[in-house]
């Protein structure tokens, strides 16, 4: 794969993704939640936008689109076809589950994740997955507009790819987030080491993302619902139950 990603924070705390074709010199880009960073990015790096891949409807994730597509006009707006009435632009590519758009030569798989918005999806570029905010560094995003029910089916859903997908997330949340794992499951010694080493790098301007599936299943409790010491520490004995109290952790509110 020719694809070169470059992590863009926008905003407070999200992130956006440039996915660039130096052979082409032309990029793609996930989530921008404004397009000033972008922007300059492109023009840094003399590239053309051809895409503009939104995970969810959210404004924090297409804050820039209308000023982007102004901008470079050939450029194409991709969005689920339940988040697209709620773009204040018109959108060029109504996606659906299982759909793929082809970037550079290589195919970005759509996978349909609804819940946080009813067409939440996370895009699929070979081992690089962009999971907006459906699924954080050692946490979840928040049940807007779905079900515990339907998260679960999400989670273990993105627990099946291969345990060397990196994963790019929709925020930058991972220490306040490792809190709350270590909160919910004290005694996971990979949580804690996660954390002492993320407020390191915090703290050194280090990148945290991406993190890969595979750290995510050590230290992030909503991969781990099945988990029977975590089980334990929350009184609960099924994995949608381990769900609504790690939510409650989290979010200090029940689904
Ligand atoms: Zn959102
Ligand atoms: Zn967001």
């Amino acid at each position: 794969m020719t694809i070169e990603i470059l992590t863009l924070k926008v905003l407070n705390d999200n992130y956006a993704y440039l996915l660039i074709d130096k052979t082409t010199d032309q990029a793609a880009v996930i989530d921008p939640g404004s397009a000033g960073p972008v922007i300059k990015a492109l023009n840094n790096k003399n590239l053309n936008l051809s895409h503009i891949l939104l995970t969810h409807h959210h404004y924090d994730h297409s804050g820039g689109v209308r000023e982007l597509k102004k901008l470079y006009p050939e450029s194409k707006i991709a969005i689920h076809e339940d988040d697209a009435a709620h773009l204040p632009t018109k959108c060029d590519h109504k996606l659906a589950d299982g759909d793929l758009i082809t970037f550079a030569n290589v195919a970005i798989k759509i996978i349909h994740l609804p819940c946080h918005t009813r067409g939440h999806v996370a895009f699929q570029v070979g081992e690089a997955l962009f999971t907006g905010d459906t699924l954080f560094n050692a946490g979840c995003g928040k049940f807007f507009e779905g079900t515990a029910t339907e998260m679960l089916s999400n989670l273990q859903r993105l627990k099946t790819l291969p345990n060397i997908t990196r994963i790019y997330c929709g925020h930058e949340y991972t220490v306040e987030n490792l809190e709350y794992a270590h909160q919910a499951d004290p005694d996971n010694p990979e949580i804690s080491n996660r954390l002492d080493a993320s407020r390191i790098a915090q703290a050194t301007n280090s990148p945290l993302v991406p993190s890969t599936l595979s750290l995510e299943l050590q230290t992030n409790p909503f991969l781990r619902l099945n988990d029977e010491q975590l089980q334990q520490q929350l009184k609960t004995d099924n994995e949608l139950d381990t769900l609504t109290s790690l939510y409650k952790i989290y979010y200090g509110t029940t689904p």
